[in-house]
């Protein structure tokens, strides 16, 4: 490969040291990651930037109906990926097993990365016709 892998993390978190150095042990230094950090309101504004800095990859951690329709608008075949988190527990302040290289702590909810990512196939929406006469109570 002789042009580094452009990689757009999309978060208002930044990466976790874990999380970057999964990266390196897939491209080492023949990547470079760009933090887009902005409030978006639309996938099209998010999509506007992973465009402008020609993204190989984008690292999203946004909703799951944004994501949908960044995987519509995907014309450039942008991998999708999303760092694969562990909820470990509840906890407030974060507790002493807290791991500033692994962790995540967000309002008292405590997560690890596993190191792995997963790439975003599909986001799907399962339906069926309801008219009242297939309701059954299920708890
Ligand atoms: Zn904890």
């Amino acid at each position: 490969m002789s042009e580094k892998v452009r990689v757009a993390w999309v978060s208002q978190h930044t990466p976790l040291q874990a999380q970057i150095e999964k990266l390196e042990e897939w491209f080492g230094n023949n990547y470079t990651l760009h933090q887009i950090a902005q409030t978006f309101t639309s996938a099209e504004q998010v999509y506007e930037e992973l465009e402008q800095i020609h993204a190989d990859i984008a690292i999203v951690v946004l909703p799951y109906s944004m994501t949908a329709r960044l995987l519509d608008i995907n014309r450039n075949n942008v991998v999708f990926l999303q760092p694969v988190m562990d909820k470990l527990h509840t906890c407030s302040p974060p507790c002493k097993d807290f791991n500033p290289k692994t962790d995540t702590w967000i309002k008292g909810r405590h997560y690890r990365f596993t190191g792995r990512y997963d790439q975003i196939i599909e986001v799907r929406v399962v339906r069926q016709p309801f008219n009242g006469a297939n309701f059954t109570r299920s708890r």
